[in-house]
């Protein structure tokens, strides 16, 4: 079965930045054809659960108490990378909108929420090392 990274909050784990998940609906679907691997980046790279939520901005990422986390989102997709390359996993399915985890939409940095195209700091990640990156919104291209 071919494995694909998944955000960990899609499959039902309570990691988002509220302690609560995102579970999806065809998750169920996709464990017929998939072995799913959850993975989250933000927790893996050493934020609580809960935590304060953040946005991109210039280059870092910030915190809405001002403070930079930019080093544990860069450490989280840098894990979530080396899993894809030990398990030979070439597809991710990431939750949109989300800072680590966003494929097409992001937060422009102002907590404000105001939506801009970009992607997160991990699945930027895996896009550019090759990896095929789908948001939670196109799962059903994969069934
Ligand atoms: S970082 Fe990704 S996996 Fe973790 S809670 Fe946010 S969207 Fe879900």
């Amino acid at each position: 079965m071919e494995k694909i990274l998944i955000s960990a909050c899609l499959i039902g784990d309570k990691v988002n930045y509220l302690g609560k998940s995102n579970y999806h609906p065809l998750i169920e679907q996709l464990l017929e054809k998939y072995e799913l691997v959850p993975f989250c980046p933000e927790v893996e790279g050493g934020l609580s659960i809960p935590r304060s939520p953040s946005e991109q901005h210039g280059g870092k990422v910030i915190n809405s108490k001002g403070k930079d986390v930019t080093v544990n989102f860069v450490k989280g997709a840098d894990l979530a990378y080396n899993i894809c390359l030990y398990l030979n996993i070439k597809i991710a399915i990431f939750k949109e909108r989300s800072p680590s985890c966003g494929v097409h939409h992001i937060y422009d940095g102002s907590f404000s929420n105001k939506l801009i195209e970009g992607m997160g700091v991990t699945a930027s990640l895996l896009k550019r090392k090759g990896i095929a990156v789908y948001s939670e919104d196109e799962i059903a291209a994969l069934l």
